[in-house]
């Protein structure tokens, strides 16, 4: 079959052509029908996540059940579906809280530590799995399982928003970020995007209801950094209001940022971080889809055949929204 495959760190992801996946104990194989491809992929490629090579990529995944493996059950060939992106044990007291992005037998990413979903075939773990509702199109549902689902926890799980409240992004033009700016006027929040890229900002006008090029005297009451460098995090801080919450979403390893603690004695501000999101966001998320309160924005299609312009695209950083992949 086809599929796009990182043969070594650091080099181009090349469409090449590999044996089909057998399903094993436990596992599906998919047909897929769409993958996404954001700055994840990117950082993956770099070998920034860990894992091996040569690796199929590609975690963002629309699919169709195609096999069952041994021991499976409550699936059957047909099925809609999308996965987590993280494999987890299922059986931890992180797991059983419904906290399994902090399970303590994490064994990595799909597409980093085994292989993804940028292929026609995918073996996934049958218990990563998450039913698509029949009003949901595949691509909406492969990037709701990241780029959707990741702003769903942040706005429900580590920093609450209601209507009323003001969420300010930044990176706003981002596969995340546009989808937090979605998710928080959702939940009838309003919504300032902070997008240095002309290009993309003019692009952001209609997802949000105030677009700026820096935070400046802005006061919101949730603030979410979905880029992480030094000196978004010291403008996210500065940005939070009276009792508001920084949540910190992207990391780039060995960022550091001097912190004056007075606003978080003075003002309770509330600096924290969110890791992705659970199954049970995942289901959240795509009934959000489903009901039209959300809507998913692609910025970007490639035909796996032109795998490589999708890299590209997101090397070039230019996309507003999130990138996929037509595989079917
Ligand atoms: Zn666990």
């Amino acid at each position: 079959m086809r599929a796009a495959v990182l043969s070594a760190f650091d080099s181009p992801v090349r469409l090449t052509d590999v044996p089909p996946p057998v399903a094993g104990p436990g596992e599906v194989v998919l047909d897929v029908a769409v993958c996404g491809v954001g700055l994840t992929l990117e950082r993956a490629r770099t070998g920034a996540l860990g894992g091996s090579t040569p690796r199929v990529v590609g975690h963002e995944i629309g699919g169709t059940v195609a096999a069952l493996g041994p021991g499976v059950t409550g699936w059957a060939v047909g099925d809609r579906v999308t996965t987590s992106f993280y494999l987890v044990c299922g059986r931890c007291r992180w797991c059983a809280g419904g906290r399994e992005t902090l399970c303590d037998n994490w064994g990595g990413f799909i597409g980093v530590h085994v292989d993804g979903g940028l292929a026609e075939q995918v073996a996934l773990p049958a218990h990563g799995l998450v039913q698509v509702p029949d009003e949901v199109a595949l691509d909406d549902a492969a990037i709701a399982a990241d780029a959707i689902a990741t702003p769903y926890h942040v706005l429900t799980a580590r920093a609450p928003v209601r209507a009323g409240r003001t969420v300010a992004v930044i990176g706003a033009g981002g596969g995340v970020g546009i989808h937090v700016a979605g998710v928080a006027r959702a939940f009838g929040a309003t919504v300032i995007g902070i997008e240095t890229d002309p290009t993309k900002a003019a692009g952001l006008q209609s997802h949000c209801d105030e677009v700026r090029e820096e935070a400046g005297d802005l006061r919101a009451d949730v603030v979410v950094d979905t880029v992480a460098s030094r000196a978004s995090l010291t403008a996210a801080v500065g940005a939070a209001a009276k009792g508001g919450t920084v949540v910190v979403v992207g990391f780039q390893g060995g960022v550091t940022v001097e912190l004056d603690p007075t606003p978080l004695v003075l003002e309770e501000v509330t600096i924290t971080g969110s890791r992705y999101a659970s199954r049970a966001d995942l289901m959240a998320t795509l009934d959000l889809v489903a009901r039209r309160r959300v809507t998913p924005v692609i910025g970007a299609r490639f035909p796996l055949s032109d795998v490589e312009g999708a890299y590209r695209a997101v090397q070039d950083n230019a996309v507003l929204g999130r990138i996929v992949v037509d595989i079917a």
